[in-house]
């Protein structure tokens, strides 16, 4: 049951019967805080004829009652971007739009109980640095100076971001349509969107209860409801609402511009309300809701008050700030708000149906990211393309099954109280699993494995060895699968390692236009003979990466193409979208073929005790394929790595994998195989330099710049990228991609540790992992400079790493540091 919470209505302009106009370039669906900045900003970017349609009235979805917290620090660079321009935009939008927001900067403070939330505070307050975020790691005595209510004396640190701010969600969102009204656009309250009109795979316009509107672009801000849209399109839109709550005491004195603050370990958010307090949180089991539908008349509408579940919260806010135990509650609020299965909002072009965009699924961020990703949503509209990297959000990242309706709402349990949970390194859902095994997933699990998950699929992340419980133990410091992930990484250094790689996403491309079609869209030359394989980029128009990918020709007409598992909805999205008119078929045929990898020095061996095919180096170079007999399956066997040994990939019907498997690991005992998982093949892979799509490159990075030149064939004729490339081939390149190690044997590098050149922060590590084979942590990151990074920059300076606030030495260089000439991989 819902309640109504009423407040003054905030009506913009009631459609009148038959009123609504029959056609607009853009027609947003939804005035909450995301629809009125997508029109916002649409408008500002020059496009009128924006209608935006709101079933009740403006901010009467889940806006209304947000409690305003505005933060700057995202989990990535881009993202981190888009949230300091909402505190940017929202602090002149009074004076542009003459309607006031309410935002002010009153600055944050998180504190740490722990030392490891204090670890986890500090590695946060590095990575800020990165992204420019002004951020101080404060005392617990310095934070009760800020924060006088506070009890500090179990406190083990805090971090201040003074720039954080807290806005009014109801006048935001007014100032927002204002704005988007003066930029020409037409914003209609009581227009109920029944359902989306398409023309071949494309949006053309919405049905309403009031009649239909032609539209160009379609886009989807409809918050909580988003998932029940999306299905009108055919669109799989990931996310479930949440009961989310807050209280607000009496005035008791606190001072206005009191700064927000969080204690995470304690659940909790609080600031300032009319001179008392708000406290709110996320709980760590959460309480999904609206599984049955949204009430129809659901407007300013709240949920029941449920005190005890609300308790778990109250009592730490009582231990933070003793005086709330005695203060009185103004009001309960307990409203819906919408989550993802990975915490992480949904932007973008939909893959299912062309101009249907979305943004949606906030996570209790909507607030302060909305001004960012109504931006960048818009410049993704106008520019046919999104204007920087927006992988961690973008919509194409969401699997097919995760719109199932209990998937999400299991998920939604759990993601909640992530948001607040340790973030440590390597942690895995609880929930919703076992979705997308391996044929081989039961066999593996016997021998110990552990899993992790990535799009769904459960893979092995790392084997427990005698006297290891197969399970995580998290820490910032080294976790318990450390030593046996250390063995696997050797033996598939010195003899050989079995992994299990069948969550890469594999697609098979057929058709006359075959190869004109993949030479236009990859960077380097796929025009090759039958049984090769081309590792290659397909590049977006400025010459960022878009998919990275190998591209295996299996016959004149037909080539395999193999992906990682997270980029498998995006790169058939972008692969269909460059097939435009041309005769080529992209199928996923992912589900039907098992991949073992066989890796390491003896994989020759193993195989061979299993084949009569001739594997010698001669005639099985690397970078080729050929079908083989293995026992008595026949199999693709593809000599390819990414772990930077001799070795193959077998790519196995999956009815037969079984046997298969069976017969490798019989014929491997012998020669010291060894089941391996993903933590192993991390740190193997970075020894070698191999970049990871999605960490180490994307579509704000080009070949050149990420040091994968020798990939790109200027000889070929044009492919998409080519001129940006082109442009920047002839000159010293202003940032690129180095290699690192630490010095020190001990510390770990994780990601966005910030790269400091002499002093001076030049850059940021995009993945980090121990290298075992070096026995030190390798990283790989971008430098700046705007004179050139080449290698006598490299070598000529000094590096120093920043983990958790300190400064560690280390070693940069162009190359990899195993085996730069790559050859063991070709022996
Ligand atoms: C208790 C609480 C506290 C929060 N505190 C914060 C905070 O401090 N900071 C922060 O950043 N975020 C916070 N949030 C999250 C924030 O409120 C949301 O992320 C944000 O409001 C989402 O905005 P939206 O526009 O996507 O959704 P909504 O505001 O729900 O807007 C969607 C709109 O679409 C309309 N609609 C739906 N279907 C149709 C249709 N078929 N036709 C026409 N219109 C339709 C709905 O009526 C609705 O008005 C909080 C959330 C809750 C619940």
């Amino acid at each position: 049951m819902a309640r109504s919470a009423a407040p003054a209505p905030v009506c913009y302009r009631p459609a009148m019967p038959g009123s609504i106009p029959s056609h607009a370039r853009v027609v947003v669906i939804g005035g909450g805080i995301v629809g009125c900045s997508v029109a916002y900003h649409l408008t500002k970017l020059g496009w009128r004829d924006v209608v935006l349609l709101e079933r009740r009235e403006l901010s009467c979805g889940t806006t209304w009652h947000a409690a305003g917290l505005v933060g700057q620090l995202r989990s990535s660079h881009n993202l981190t971007r888009l949230a300091r321009y909402g505190a940017v935009l929202y602090e002149r939008l009074e004076a542009e739009t003459g309607q006031a927001t309410g935002f002010r900067r009153s600055g944050s403070i998180s504190v740490a109980r722990t030392a490891e939330r204090l670890i986890e505070l500090k590695r946060g307050a590095s990575m800020a640095r990165c992204f420019g975020v002004d951020i101080e790691v404060i005392s617990p005595s310095e934070a009760g100076r800020l924060w006088p209510l506070m009890r500090t004396d179990d406190l083990a640190g805090a971090v201040w971001i003074p720039g954080d701010g807290r806005t009014n969600p109801i006048d935001t969102t007014l100032a927002m349509a204002r704005g988007a009204r003066q930029g020409g656009a037409t914003i209609l309250d009581n227009v109920t969107v029944t359902g989306i009109r398409r023309e071949r795979g494309a949006a053309t316009g919405v049905s309403t209860d009031q009649g239909d509107i032609a539209g160009e672009i379609v886009v989807n801000c409809a918050g909580m409801w988003g998932r029940q849209v999306g299905q009108m399109a055919g669109v799989n839109v990931p996310l479930h609402a949440s009961e989310h709550f807050y209280i607000v005491t009496e005035p008791m004195g606190v001072a206005r511009d009191l700064p927000v603050l969080r204690d995470t370990d304690g659940y909790i958010y609080v600031r300032e309300e009319v001179g008392g307090l708000l406290m709110g949180g996320f709980e760590p089991v959460a309480k999904p809701w609206g599984m049955d539908g949204i009430p129809e008349d659901f407007k300013f509408s709240l949920l029941p008050e449920d005190w005890e579940h609300f308790r778990l919260l109250m009592e730490q806010a009582c231990i933070r700030i003793p005086t709330l135990e005695t203060a009185p509650v103004r009001r309960h609020v307990n409203g819906p708000e919408s989550f993802t299965p990975d915490n992480r909002y949904m932007l973008g072009e939909a893959p299912e149906l062309r101009n249907f965009f979305v943004a949606a699924g906030f996570n209790s961020v909507g607030i302060a990211s909305a001004a960012g990703a109504g931006q960048a949503l818009a410049e993704w509209i106008v520019g046919g393309e999104p204007s920087i990297d927006l992988w961690d959000v973008d919509i194409r990242r969401f699997m097919p099954f995760q719109g199932n309706a209990r998937y999400l709402r299991e998920r939604t349990r759990e993601v909640v109280g992530l948001l607040y949970a340790m973030h440590w390194p390597f942690r895995q859902p609880e929930t919703a699993r076992n979705m997308r095994c391996s044929v081989l997933h039961d066999r593996l699990a016997s021998r110990g494995a552990v899993f992790g998950v990535v799009a769904g699929w459960e893979r092995a992340n790392w084997f427990a060895t005698d006297g290891v419980e197969p399970r995580y133990v998290y820490t910032y410091g080294r976790q318990n699968w450390f030593p046996c992930a250390a063995a696997e990484h050797r033996a598939v250094r010195e003899s050989v390692g079995l992994f299990d790689q069948t969550s890469l996403a594999k697609f098979r491309f057929q058709g006359p236009d075959a190869v004109t079609t993949l030479q236009r869209l990859c960077a380097n030359d796929v025009d090759v003979s039958p049984g090769r394989i081309v590792y290659t980029q397909m590049l977006n128009r400025r010459g960022g990466i878009e998919c990275d990918l190998t591209v295996t020709r299996l016959a004149d007409d037909t080539y395999m193409i193999v992906t990682i598992a997270a980029a498998a909805t995006h790169d058939a999205d972008w692969i269909r979208h460059g097939i435009g008119d041309s005769r080529v078929t992209l199928t996923d045929v992912t589900s039907s073929l098992t991949v073992l990898g066989v890796m390491g020095p003896r994989s020759r061996d193993l195989l061979s005790r299993l084949t009569g095919a001739d594997l010698s180096n001669t005639t099985f170079p690397f970078a080729t394929t050929r079908e083989i007999e293995i026992g008595s399956a026949v199999v693709r066997a593809t000599r390819i790595t990414y772990v930077g040994e001799l070795g193959w990939e077998l790519y196995i019907p999956s009815e037969f994998a079984a046997t298969v498997y069976e017969d490798v690991v019989a014929a491997g005992t012998e020669l010291g195989l060894r089941h391996a998982g993903y933590h192993a093949m991390d740190s193997l892979r970075m020894e070698k330099g191999y970049r990871s799509w999605g960490h180490d490159i994307g579509s704000d990075d080009t070949p050149l710049e990420a040091g994968l030149g020798f990939a790109v064939s200027f000889k070929k004729a044009d492919f998409v990228g080519r001129d940006a490339l082109l442009r920047q081939r002839d000159k010293p390149f202003a940032r690129r991609l180095v290699m690192f190690t630490l010095d020190h044997p001990d510390p770990l590098l994780l990601g966005d540790e910030p790269i400091y050149r002499d002093g001076a922060l030049v850059g940021r590590i995009t993945s980090g992992a121990y290298g075992h084979t070096l026995g030190r942590s390798v990283g790989m990151g971008y430098v700046a400079h705007p004179a050139g990074v080449d290698a006598a920059f490299v070598q000529v300076g000094r590096w120093e790493l920043e983990l958790a606030m300190e400064r560690f030495p280390a070693t940069a260089q162009i190359e990899p540091p195993y085996d730069p000439t790559s050859a063991r991989v070709r022996e």
